[in-house]
């Protein structure tokens, strides 16, 4: 099987992410792969094991390849990034062109991608790929099989109270959720093979786009604003004695914090 996983770098979860500018965020150089594309990645590498065929992680980002190598230290046969100045302001509909742009002339059975970045959030990229390529799609899958002679997948989805079974033709996407596998941890040996592994380049031009496809004037949602959090409250400190000071918590959750 021809198989190819989207796969993205976000933000380490204690990296330090200030608000730059209104429409700009400055991130702290510390990534890592986005938790359910290493899900993607297992499923894809579980089919090989199975059904032999190759297993390529695919991103698009300027800068950074971490996932990339992730994919590759837990055994993907390739890995390619997709690069392009024109790509800077892009937004999930401008990504899912530069991944179809790509993927539209190869010849492929599955792609799997994340249910969704864990920094954006937003769920978008891999449906938008199925949509633009015309094939198949199901999101936040947590079962796959696959019947290689008929070319179909089988696949289970969570909902309300229960599970839902699907099946549709092959080629086509999945996203995947929490509790289709448990992504293996690499060997040491293939860490270090893949800190060395050579990531091919392609640039929008190779697929086929312009630079008004993609990028920010390719996008067709901008950012208007980025608000910070609000500050935290400084800690109370309840110095009296039990059982006062139950009084007085119990009196500042209802009056301050109103939470009972
Ligand atoms: C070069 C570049 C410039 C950008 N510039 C801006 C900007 O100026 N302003 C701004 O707000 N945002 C910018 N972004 C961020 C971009 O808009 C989002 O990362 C993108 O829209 C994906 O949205 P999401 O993270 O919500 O993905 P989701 O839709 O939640 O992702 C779901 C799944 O899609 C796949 N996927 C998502 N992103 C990628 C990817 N890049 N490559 C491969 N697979 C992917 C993964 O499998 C992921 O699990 C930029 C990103 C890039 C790569």
């Amino acid at each position: 099987m021809e198989i190819y996983v989207l796969v993205k770098q976000v933000p380490d979860p204690e990296a330090i992410i200030k608000v730059k500018s209104d429409s700009e965020l400055e991130i702290e150089n510390k990534y890592f792969t986005n938790f359910f594309d290493e899900i993607a990645i297992e499923a894809g590498l579980k089919l090989r094991e199975k059904f032999g065929g190759k297993v390529t992680a695919l991103t698009v980002d300027n800068k950074k390849v971490d996932a990339l190598r992730r994919g590759i230290a837990m055994s993907a046969d390739d890995a390619i990034q997709i690069t392009d100045p024109a790509l800077e302001g892009s937004d999930q509909f401008a990504i899912a062109r530069a991944l179809a742009g790509y993927l539209k002339d190869k010849p492929f059975d599955l792609i799997l991608a994340g249910r969704q970045a864990m920094d954006d959030d937003s769920g978008i990229v891999g449906p938008a790929v199925a949509e633009l390529l015309g094939i198949p799609h199901v999101n936040t899958i947590i079962g796959l099989e696959i019947d290689d002679p008929r070319k179909e997948a089988k696949v289970v989805r969570e909902v309300e109270s229960g599970k839902e079974i699907l099946s549709c033709p092959l080629p086509a996407l999945f996203t995947c959720q929490k509790g289709l596998n448990n992504p293996r941890i690499p060997q040491v040996m293939n860490v270090m093979k893949a800190m060395k592994a050579q990531i091919k380049k392609v640039d929008i031009a190779a697929l086929g786009l312009n630079a008004a496809e993609v990028g920010s004037q390719g996008a067709k949602i901008k950012v208007q604003k980025y608000l910070p959090p609000p500050k935290r409250p400084p800690v109370k400190m309840i110095k009296e004695d039990f059982p006062q000071s139950v009084k007085t918590l119990v009196k500042l959750l209802r009056e301050e914090a109103k939470i009972i």
